[in-house]
């Protein structure tokens, strides 16, 4: 037990922590974050630290950036609120539409919600409403996937793949799916090639939909690279074996790209880098970068005119947020597009991935290391025992052990179970990408020689 400051007194006194052991901040303290610049944080004892996570994965221009700031200042000064309910509208509100239409054009129109939970949750509405205006109301059943991290509200929780998200929740909730993860390294079997696992996966995906009733699924959602599951990157062939089957039973397909859009794979959209075809698109994170909360769904021609159509007969649309759309979230998030576009920074990520892999695969052969993943600028080491993919025993405490050993040494990042996963902001220099990882090996060892 730490003794407290007076500021970790007051803090388990006034707030319950999200995703914490609410027992453990008691005994051990929070850790009090005050300032932000560039890619690094700074705590209240004034220590500096590499953000590798850039906060939650969002901030991909780091923090201090004085550009966005001042656009926000400017909507607050001419507009701090409005909404688009009933019709009403806003300059920045359209804009920013417009620039995510730009970048993504397969996408018809863009609605907006505040929180990457609120986008998904809003896909699962929009489907259901658009089966309706189909003709289909049968058609309801969503199919996501073992270890996705879609949210924690009541519906994206569902879709959630993850125990703890379920569990004590009384979730998932009725009509929503799980099929199979797509990660080879853990799941494939002795002697399958990836093009052969890939191939499994659509027919898991498959067999799933008939014993479902091919009429009742509606839709199938997936992040391009799943994050909070662990940083999974799918196999060449996944997604283009998925689509095919999702095509041949008209299942609607919605990219979450909450924490893989906006460049941070090397290219604008995860979709995009994994060849995986979208019917809609949750945007959240990166899209404001972290500097204010927005999320947005982005929607093909057919949900759009669908919707429009439905309710055009129905009347009004009975669904938005009072905050979805928020003109300073919107101002601020068409200032940071046009910042991601002026920075190059799909080009920055395409120039620091390849010193960003090299670094990661360095701990290949660390006798805690059993896989590097890397693709872009989101990476991650899965510790194990013994170097296979046999997981310890305990799940999470060598992973935890490892973050800590890391924060000691100045660099703060994620351990999720036993992955230890980077997603550093975006503008990171390579000489940065040095500094985060200098302690590691040190880092590795300690926590090595703990496990022992
Ligand atoms: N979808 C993905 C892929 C995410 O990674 C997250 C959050 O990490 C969410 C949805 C939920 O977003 P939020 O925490 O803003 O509700």
């Amino acid at each position: 037990m730490n003794q407290l400051t007076n500021t970790q007194t007051r803090d388990v006194e006034a707030l319950l922590h999200p995703y914490t052991n609410a027992r453990q901040v008691r005994l051990d303290g929070a850790h009090v974050i005050e300032r932000g610049e560039g890619v690094r944080v700074f705590d209240q004892a004034g220590k500096g630290y590499i953000e590798g996570m850039a906060g939650l994965w969002c901030c991909g221009l780091g923090f201090g950036d004085a550009e966005v700031a001042d656009a926000a200042r400017e909507q607050y000064g001419k507009l701090p609120y409005y909404h688009l309910f009933g019709g009403r509208s806003h300059e920045p509100a359209i804009e920013l539409a417009e620039k995510i239409k730009d970048l993504a054009p397969d996408m018809a129109r863009v609605i907006y919600q505040s929180s990457g939970s609120e986008a998904n949750d809003t896909q699962i509405k929009l489907v259901w409403y658009m089966n309706n205006a189909l003709g289909r109301p049968e058609k309801k059943k969503i199919i996501s996937r073992k270890k996705a991290y879609h949210g924690v509200t009541i519906v994206s929780a569902s879709l959630t793949g993850l125990p703890y998200n379920h569990r004590d929740f009384d979730l998932p909730v009725d009509g929503i799916k799980h099929t199979s993860t797509p990660h080879f390294w853990r799941e494939g079997k002795p002697g399958e090639t990836e093009a052969e696992f890939a191939k499994r996966m659509a027919e898991d995906l498959e067999a799933l939909i008939i014993a479902e009733g091919p009429e009742t699924v509606a839709a199938f959602i997936a992040e391009p690279v799943m994050g909070a599951g662990g940083v999974i990157i799918p196999p060449a062939g996944y997604f283009p074996a998925i689509a095919a089957v999702c095509k041949k039973y008209d299942v609607h397909m919605i990219a979450d790209e909450v924490i893989t859009g906006f460049g941070r794979t090397g290219e604008w959209f995860g979709s995009d880098t994994l060849e995986m075809p979208r019917n809609s698109m949750s945007l959240a994170k990166q899209l404001t970068a972290g500097y204010a909360p927005l999320s947005a769904v982005a929607m093909d021609s057919r949900m759009a005119e669908a919707i429009e159509s439905n309710s055009g007969t129905i009347g009004t649309f009975g669904h938005g947020f009072t905050y979805g759309g928020h003109p300073v979230s919107c101002a601020v998030g068409a200032k940071v597009l046009d910042i991601y576009r002026e920075r190059d920074i799909v080009g920055q990520v395409k120039k620091i991935a390849p010193l960003f892999a090299t670094k990661l695969n360095a701990y290949k052969d660390h006798p805690l290391v059993g896989e590097v993943r890397a693709l872009g600028l989101v990476g991650a080491l899965e510790l194990t025992p013994d170097g296979t993919a046999t997981p310890f025993e305990q799940p999470g405490k060598v992973g935890a052990k490892l973050g800590t050993e890391l924060l000691a040494r100045g660099v703060i990042l994620r351990s999720i179970g036993d992955s230890m996963a980077f997603c550093p902001p975006m503008i990171i220099t390579e000489a940065e990408i040095e500094e985060m990882f200098a302690p590691m090996e040190e880092a590795l060892d300690a926590t090595y020689a703990w496990g022992k």
